[in-house]
């Protein structure tokens, strides 16, 4: 229900941005690894968060899902402090390798259906909800696949059964972090045209990938990190920028770009 009422823009009020951090600082000993942190990720947008190794991605992502609590500012999730954020329905996560699932012996249907929980609590799931399930498997083509064990998937299908109970839990936010480690160079090009088309249909995207051709060419803004944010803004700006040279070193380039 939250994510059509936000989405349709039920009031005149603009919709509430779905992650905001203030003048953020954090550190896991008394020296910051991010700080002087300000970025505001809006409904419907479709963002890349790139930087060399270690320069903060993860643990700016877990700032903004509330995982970890600023030193110093504030975030915001829906609104929310971050950290306080309960509506598990509304975001959907999807980790690297989607590695956990390598070891669960259920099949992508009962993956897919978990995504349902927060909306049935303890209850069965009802028609409608196995209808959604259904849905959601057949948006990231994985029908065929329903009845198989997620251990038996390959890297790409994995992480697709893992968008599917997003949707299903119907959420407006997929935080997906660098997903097509280990997946094949065709599954890479369905799974970003899968984002695109969700993106498209107005769930907004939060990507952490160190993959800059993909970031180049699909999203649509690019935060570029290390320790501070070096860059952010349109994508087409960031490729013409110096901050991918100030972030990463004289040494990174744009896979594929000829100069
Ligand atoms: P990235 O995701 O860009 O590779 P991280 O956010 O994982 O960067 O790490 C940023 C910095 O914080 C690194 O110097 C890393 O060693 C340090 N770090 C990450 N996690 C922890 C932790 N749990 N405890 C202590 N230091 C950590």
């Amino acid at each position: 229900m939250n994510a059509t009422e936000t989405r349709a823009g039920a009031s005149d009020q603009p919709p509430t941005p779905p992650i905001v951090l203030s003048d953020v600082e954090f550190g896991y000993t008394a020296t910051p690894v991010v700080e002087d942190i300000s970025v505001r990720i809006d409904d419907g947008e479709y963002v890349a968060i790139v930087g060399p190794n270690g320069s903060g991605k993860s643990t700016l992502m877990k700032l903004m899902l509330g995982l970890l609590r600023p030193d110093e500012g504030t975030a915001s999730l829906f609104g929310e402090p971050a950290h306080r954020f309960d509506d598990g329905s509304r975001l959907g996560y999807v980790a690297q390798h989607a590695n956990a699932a390598k070891e669960m012996p259920i099949t992508v249907r009962e993956v897919v259906k978990m995504g349902r929980f927060p909306h049935v609590g303890f209850g069965r799931l009802s028609e409608e909800d196995w209808e959604i399930v259904d849905g959601a498997l057949e948006t990231v083509g994985m029908t065929a696949f329903a009845d198989r064990r997620v251990t038996q998937l390959s890297g790409g299908q994995r992480q697709r059964a893992f968008i599917a109970r997003a949707l299903a839990g119907e959420a407006d936010l997929l935080v997906l972090d660098e997903p097509t480690v280990g997946v094949d160079a065709e599954s890479v090009e369905a799974f970003y045209g899968l984002l695109e088309s969700l993106n498209e249909a107005g769930i907004t995207i939060l990507l952490i990938e160190h993959d800059l051709s993909a970031v180049t060419q699909h999203a649509e803004r690019v935060v570029c990190l290390n320790r501070e944010v070096y860059f952010d803004g349109p994508t087409g700006e960031f490729v013409e920028s110096d901050a991918l040279r100030r972030a990463f070193g004289t040494a990174a380039n744009f896979v594929g770009d000829s100069g």
